[in-house]
């Protein structure tokens, strides 16, 4: 065989060889799920949250048991959960403990016959006893607590009226799926049928419908305008 001809074959089999990689290239490309990349296109919608861990002002027996660390895993594990189905960032702006007086805490802990007060910690907040929690009213658009216990066997709960939600120490589900799962109601979601979703009372569910992601993102963009429009 001649040099010219060897040459020849090598230039072809180096050309297969292209066309062969590149195929597989594309293959590997085409290979996300049509949902994914509707999901990657949407804007991003960044809300700001800050978390605070709830100790008592007496003996500290009513203190959270949570530690910044054990709420920084669980944020980011919530983020993760509505960032890569909603696409809505959960961004934590400030994570800190907070001393609260113990007769309110005492007050959030359901009793026979009274219920929960929870709107003397409000009313406390608004009346600037805990400046450490009315110092971010400007910046905040949700606020997580963590509390020891809300008493009644509950994981967490969203008051109505205000843009607040409770996680309890020792909830009987993932404490990042209970953190989500009342965010999805603080973005206007309702309860779900089925164990897997997220929206279910009392499992390990993570998954939000389609139609779930659309009606938080309005919620969320809804909540940003009125931080957009707030005096400062
Ligand atoms: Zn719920």
């Amino acid at each position: 065989m001649r040099l010219h001809s060897i040459q020849q074959s090598l230039w072809l089999l180096f050309h297969v060889l292209l066309c062969y990689c590149w195929q597989v290239h594309a293959q590997i490309s085409v290979a996300l799920p049509e949902e994914e990349i509707a999901a990657e296109q949407r804007e991003i919608i960044r809300i700001p949250i800050a978390v605070f861990l709830l100790d008592d002002d007496n003996d500290g027996s009513l203190s959270s048991a949570r530690t910044i660390d054990d709420v920084q895993e669980t944020v980011g594990r919530v983020n993760a959960t509505w960032y890569r189905q909603a696409g809505i960032e959960i961004d934590p702006i400030a994570m800190e403990r907070v001393v609260v007086p113990v007769d309110l805490l005492e007050g959030m802990k359901w009793q026979r016959g009274f219920g929960r007060d929870f709107t003397s910690f409000f009313r406390a907040i608004y009346q600037g006893q805990m400046q450490d929690i009315s110092r971010l009213e400007d910046e905040a658009l949700i606020y997580a607590f963590y509390v020891q216990s809300l008493g009644g066997g509950i994981n967490g709960m969203k008051p109505s009226g205000v843009n607040s939600f409770f996680v309890v120490d020792n909830p009987s589900v993932y404490d990042y799926r209970v953190s989500s799962h009342e965010i999805g109601h603080l973005l206007r979601l309702h309860h779900a049928m089925d164990s897997s979703m997220l929206m279910f009372s009392g499992s390990n569910g993570m998954t939000l419908t389609t139609v779930e992601q659309t009606v938080a993102r309005y919620a969320a963009e809804g909540m940003t305008r009125s931080l957009d429009n707030s005096d400062r």
